[in-house]
């Protein structure tokens, strides 16, 4: 039985795509998946050249809840 890795949906009437899709998001998940994952990345890269632990700590926080919304 599949199991949509994204929405949840199962059933064995549910058919996934090599990414663990359903149909319905395979054509959504990219909608939401790209545009956090640059945030993550400018998080991410922002951690790295700034000089203050506070603002380290801000900016690997930003990129947890960029990641949390996926
Ligand atoms: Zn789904």
């Amino acid at each position: 039985m599949a199991v949509c890795k994204w929405c949840g949906t199962q059933g064995i009437f549910v058919r996934t795509d090599e990414n663990g899709l359903c149909k319905k998001c395979e054509q959504h998940a990219p909608l939401r998946i790209i545009p956090a994952a640059q945030y993550i990345k400018h998080f991410y890269d922002n951690a790295h050249e700034v000089k203050t632990v506070s603002s380290k700590v801000s900016n690997f926080n930003g990129a947890i809840a960029q990641a949390e919304l996926l």
